[in-house]
Parts: structure tokens; sequence; C-alpha cells
């Protein structure tokens, strides 16, 4: 068999392995490389999604989840236990498990499909040319007609905190601890942050979140952003905003941060674990030569077009090395568009509906644009606004914090964006995803039939409250 291959992937994280699926479906010889080994040094394919990001992240979440409520909720419900303990090793390597079975699916996919899978390090020469070193070191020269680049990001460090793997540590590091940090401090208060923030307050830790920015969530609609902000609040998180780390001293077992506080004082804390969530950067380390022809922007991410491809002729990349939000869904659409567009078909991802969620309990979920980005683009709307408190199927279940938000236009009553704070915001944004895609109003919504009970009678209240029409509270705004 030769070494010419239609498509080589390098990456598998979800942008990757999702472009090699959907090309190798396509018809399209197809190979992907993966530099990624498990602590026995095998080569895994997932990426960071699987391995140290998404996957094993929710598994802790909902194992300090079920932790939290049998100790804390279950009383409510007639329901007595023993002492209510955890055993810290036991839930990491449950998580483990998970993390093994998911990226073993991977590789059972790519076998299906008749993906090459191939374990090494893949670097992009010129004229479509993957020079692979395999994991024993092995170098060799793979010819394409495409070349897919996916090789994701990677946390970013900060000097005033370096990670040390052990007092202070990073994202991946906090999916690894083998006991509750009895003080955690989280160096930024964003989507990462605050998901293991939370997981390791529900399990005991006293956790403290310092954020430079003076908004809470300040990507997010701020309605939403203080509503979370309040219910994060009376979990327990410390969240502490306008608070700039300028420094750190590892001292034996604990950490000593100092930061300047919204008045401009100069604060001390010290805590056992510190975690470092100040965002990701993309990673393009060894994986192009200096004549490739693929350029990258001023902030290191591999430049492309709307249509993913590159400076160079038939190179294109995907997923978090490329410009966009960082999430794993948007990294699988653009993996399928652009296996589809080399094989001749002209899909495109519709960038302005990508749903983006924030794992804590409630889920923080959102499609669309904000309230605050309407308003700065000079757009007449309205707003309907439904509390999960005057949701049925909500109070019974005793999941009744939070609201949904829906922006509609003024004119139109075209869905703009709906913003959730809640139960199941996650699976409930989806909905309202769907429905933007077909161009829906917020009439359409309120005219569909929902089932009752269901938490997701919130949204088509919330978007019957947009016409001033909702059936469960009263309206700010009557419409007839
Ligand atoms: P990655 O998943 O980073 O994969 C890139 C792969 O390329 C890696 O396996 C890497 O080893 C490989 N690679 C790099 N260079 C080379 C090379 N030269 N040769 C061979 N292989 C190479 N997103 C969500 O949408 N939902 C979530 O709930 C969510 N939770 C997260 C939780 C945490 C703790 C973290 C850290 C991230 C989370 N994310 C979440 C973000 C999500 O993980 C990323 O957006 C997603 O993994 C990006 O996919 P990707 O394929 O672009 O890159
Ligand atoms: P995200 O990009 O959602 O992962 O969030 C990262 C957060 O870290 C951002 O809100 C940043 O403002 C915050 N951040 C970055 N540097 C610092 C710092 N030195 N001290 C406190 N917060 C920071």
């Amino acid at each position: 068999m030769s070494d010419k291959y239609d498509v080589i992937v390098i990456g598998s994280g979800p942008a990757g392995y999702v472009a090699a699926i959907r090309a190798a479906q396509l018809g399209l010889k197809t190979a992907c490389i993966e530099k990624w080994k498990d602590k026995k040094g095998a080569g895994v394919n997932g990426g960071t999604c699987l391995n140290v990001g998404c996957i094993p992240s929710k598994a802790l979440l909902d194992s300090s989840h079920k932790y939290h409520a049998a100790k804390d909720d279950y009383q409510s419900h007639g329901i007595a236990t023993g002492e209510v303990t955890i055993d810290v090793p036991a839930m990491i390597a449950r998580k483990e498990k998970i993390v093994k079975q998911m990226s073993g699916g991977i590789a059972g996919l790519f076998k299906s499909n008749k993906v090459t899978s191939l374990y090494g390090s893949g670097k992009l020469l010129a004229g479509r040319q993957v020079e692979l070193t395999d994991n024993d070191g092995n170098v060799s020269i793979l010819d394409a007609e495409n070349v897919i680049l996916a090789s994701g990001s990677v946390p970013v460090d900060i000097p005033v905190a370096p990670v040390d793997g052990d007092v202070i540590i990073d994202s991946t590091g906090a999916l690894e601890l083998t006991e509750v940090p009895e003080r955690l401090g989280v160096i930024g208060a964003g989507v990462i942050g605050l998901e293991l923030g939370s997981v390791w307050g529900r399990l005991g830790s006293k956790v403290v979140c310092l954020e430079a920015l003076d908004s809470f969530l300040a990507n997010m609609d701020q309605q939403i952003a203080k509503e979370t902000r309040k219910i994060l609040t009376k979990q327990g998180l410390d969240i502490r905003t306008s608070c700039r780390v300028t420094g750190s001293e590892v001292k034996g077992k604990e950490v000593e941060v100092t930061f300047t506080d919204a008045d401009g004082n100069e604060q001390k804390e010290t805590f056992d674990k510190l975690i470092v969530c100040v965002g990701r950067r993309p990673y393009t380390e060894g994986l192009l030569a200096g004549d490739s022809g693929v350029n990258l922007d001023e902030r290191g991410f591999i430049y492309v077009n709307d249509l993913c491809s590159t400076s160079a002729p038939g190179v294109w990349a995907i997923g978090d090395v490329v410009r966009g939000p960082m999430l794993a869904h948007k990294g699988s659409e653009e993996g399928v568009m652009v296996a589809e567009r080399i094989a001749g078909q002209k899909p495109l991802v519709n960038y302005d509906i990508i749903p983006s969620v924030i794992y804590t309990h409630p889920e923080v979920a959102a499609v669309g644009r904000t309230e605050e980005q309407i308003k700065a683009d000079g757009e007449e709307y309205n707003v309907g606004v439904f509390p999960f408190v005057a949701i049925g199927r909500a109070v019974a279940a005793d999941e009744a914090e939070g609201m949904v938000k829906m922006i509609a236009d003024a004119k139109t009553d075209r869905v703009l964006g709906c913003h959730i704070v809640g139960p199941n915001a996650a699976d409930l944004v989806q909905q309202v995803a769907l429905a933007m895609e077909f161009g829906t109003t917020a009439e359409d919504i309120g005219m569909t039939v929902f089932g009752h009970p269901t938490f997701s009678e919130a949204v088509k209240e919330a978007a019957l409250a947009v016409n001033g029409h909702a059936i469960h509270m009263p309206n700010r705004k009557r419409r007839k």
C-alpha cells in the first residue's frame, strides 16, 4: 500500500477525529496522526476533550454532584443515609475508566470507517507532505492531496503563578487530585475555572476564585451572569472580581498568592492548591516546517478563512488552533465542513449559532447574541424572561433556581439569542439553537406544544413573554 493519502489529519481531538471519519465516509483515503500518549506510553486518540477536558471534567462533575446531593439534599426527600463519605482515588479511577472507554471508542470508529490511525508526531512540510515521527522515533514521509491541521490548544501559563504540578496546577492537574484540598484557589473565573472550582467546592474545599476583570463572565449576557454569580455565591464559591494575581510563593505544601483587589490594595491569601485557569492558547509546536506555507495570526492561531483554508493550497485548519470559540462542537463542525468541501460539497458552518455551556450546577448555557451585543449593534429588540420557580417540574425536582431569557427582533420577532441559567440549561438551549437554525420567531416557539410538566416549559414561557403572553407569571409588557 502506498503512503499517499487523499487526506491526512494531524490531531485526533474532536475536530480532527470527526474530520477523519467524515472524510473516510465520503470515500477519501484518510489517515489521522496523533501524538498523545496515555500514562503507560501507548498512543491514544481524543485530544484534550476526551483525555483532559470535556469528558473527564463532566465525570467528576457528576460524581461531586451525587456526593453533594447525598450529603445535603436527600433529607428533604425523606431519604436518610448513613455518614456520606467520598473516596477521591475511587472517583478519579472511575473518571479514568470513562476516558479510556471513550478514547478507545474512537479507535473503534477509525477501524470501522477505515481511517488509518497513526500514532506519533506529524509535521507539515512544503507541498502537502507530512513527516511522521512515530512513537519509537522512526521517521517517514507521507504524501497527501489535502492536509487538515487539528493540533488544538494548551493551557495558558502566567509567570506570576508558574505551574509546578504539585501545589500550583492547571486544569489537567485539577482532574487528578487525590484528596480534597481544604483551601483551593482558582485564578480566572472563566468557564473552566468555575467548573473545576465548583467540582472541588461540592466535595468540601473552600474555594476562592480570583478574576482580573471587573465584570463576572464578561462575554455572557449580564443579567444571566448576575444571576449565576448569585447562585454560585450562595453555594459557597467566593468569587472576587477586579482581583489581579500579581505573584505566588510556594511554601512547602501551600502557596501564598498575592493579588490587587478592586480598590488597588495588595492582598494575600494562602491555599493548599492553586488552579491556574486563565484560558487556553493555540498549540502549533513542531507542527509546521519553515516552508510549509501556512501562516499564523498575531495571537498564534493558524490563519484561516471562513472555510478553514490556510494560506497553503490544500491545507486546512480546524478546531481550537484557529479563530473562534474554543469548543469541541465548533471544531467538530469545522471538521465535517472541511471533509465535505474536500469531497466537492459546499457546506458552511453557521458561526452565529454555536451554543456554549458552563457546566456548573445549575448549568449556564447560551446561544446567539447577548442583550449587550444586540444593543451595541443598534438593533431594536424585545426580551422575555421566565424564572424556573414558576415551572412545576423544576419546583418538584428542587431545581427551581435560575431563568430563561429570550431575545427577539422587535420588528420581525426572529429569535436573536437565548440565555439560560437553571436545570438542564445545556439541553434546553439546544432546542432554541435548533429553532434559530430554522429562522424561528419567538411566537413560533410560543405556539409549539411543550410537554407538561417539563423543564423545557420555561423555554416556551420565555418565548411567550417576549410578546407579553406568558401564562404562568405576570407579564412586564402586555400586548394583545
Ligand atoms: P484538541 O482536543 O486539543 O486535540 C488536538 C490533538 O492534536 C491533541 O490530541 C494533540 O496531542 C494532537 N497534536 C497536536 N500537535 C500534533 C502533532 N504535531 N502531531 C500529532 N498530533 C498532534 N469544550 C466543550 O465544547 N465542552 C466542554 O464541556 C468542555 N470542557 C472542557 C473542560 C476542560 C477542563 C478543558 C481543558 C477544555 C474543555 N473544553 C470543552 C474545550 C475542548 O476540550 C476543546 O475545545 C477541544 O478539545 C478542541 O478540540 P481540537 O480537536 O481542536 O483540539
Ligand atoms: P476563560 O478565557 O473563560 O478560560 O477565562 C480565563 C479568565 O482568567 C479570564 O476571565 C481572565 O480575565 C482571567 N485572568 C487572566 N489573568 C489573570 C490574573 N493574573 N489574575 C486573575 N485573573 C486572570
